[in-house]
């Protein structure tokens, strides 16, 4: 069995490994990672421990950035007393009120920070066995599954998984609902790996993260905001503005309102993980930057 994405935490891993073990077709042979994001590699050391043989693919860009990349495990001891003092204080680091189902969801978070502690700390990187450029076919049984690298799009390493037959395709990152994330990203080359993504025959699509997609809807709206994202770039670093100029002039609001529905928590969450950061990665390609270097 080939394994898309095992796990970003040891016991997301440990439930991929359950869930092959019921569904009784073991072993895993090959794992393959998306992309270098932590979130896609940090548990299936645990589907390594279960299946020892099982070869772990990626794209050579995400091996390398994986060899340099070292576990982030401050992130609770940054956050929790930031969250504390927010629940506190009933506003946001902006100082705007805070929502009442932003206080549940801070709490959430508080009442799992041991479990969340004791995943990061148990957390390992595995490190691909096998990387290939542009495309590596797998054969399970009679099933083929191919892997595709269709340009720079959410890093620089993006690997997709297409089931011909099946007409199935699983994204990684390049798709992600109800919001993308735009740290480190290319927008401009991710608009056209989205496009020829959408020209491989499916019916279904698996992003990174979020629900499977079962047409081409958002998948369209993502073509959409890439280019806008791009094409408001290129002339904002045209005119010679900076950073903070530029990021003052973008404007999304002929998309935004499609992802996050007015709803304030999706508003929030479309601007720390998808505004914010690939405007700032948009500005980075555009001067000729590595936009994911202080990513690491
Ligand atoms: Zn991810």
């Amino acid at each position: 069995m080939v394994v898309f994405d095992g796990g970003g935490a040891p016991l997301q891993s440990e439930q991929v490994v359950a869930k092959v073990r019921e569904l009784g077709q073991q072993p895993v042979t090959h794992i393959v990672v998306s992309h270098w994001h932590g979130d896609h590699d940090y548990g299936i050391f645990r589907i390594l421990d279960a299946f020892p043989q099982a070869q772990v693919i990626s794209h050579p860009h995400t091996r390398a950035k994986l060899d340099g990349n070292s576990l982030d495990d401050t992130f609770l001891t940054d956050y929790i007393p930031k969250i504390r003092e927010r629940i506190a204080a009933r506003t946001y680091a902006t100082g705007l009120p805070i929502s009442d189902a932003d206080v549940v969801r801070y709490q959430d978070i508080l009442d799992n920070a041991s479990l969340i502690d004791q995943q990061q700390q148990a957390s390992k990187l595995s490190y691909p066995d096998i990387t290939f450029e542009d495309k590596l076919t797998i054969w399970s049984g009679d099933r083929e599954i191919r892997l595709l690298h269709l340009g720079r799009s959410n890093t620089a390493g993006d690997v997709i998984m297409y089931l011909p037959a099946e007409k199935i395709i699983a994204t990684g990152d390049i798709d992600v609902a109800p919001t993308p994330y735009g740290f480190g990203s290319y927008p401009k080359e991710w608009a056209q790996s989205l496009r020829t993504l959408k020209l491989l025959d499916h019916v279904l699509l698996v992003p990174g993260h979020g629900d499977v997609q079962r047409d081409d809807a958002y998948l369209d709206l993502l073509i959409e905001t890439m280019d806008l994202v791009s094409t408001q770039m290129d002339g904002l670093v045209a005119q010679g503005l900076d950073l903070e100029a530029a990021q003052a002039k973008m404007d999304f609001s002929a998309v935004q309102n499609r992802f996050t529905h007015s709803d304030v928590f999706l508003d929030r969450l479309f601007d720390i993980w998808f505004k914010t950061p690939i405007t700032q990665a948009a500005w980075k390609v555009a001067k000729g930057q590595d936009p994911e270097l202080e990513l690491e």
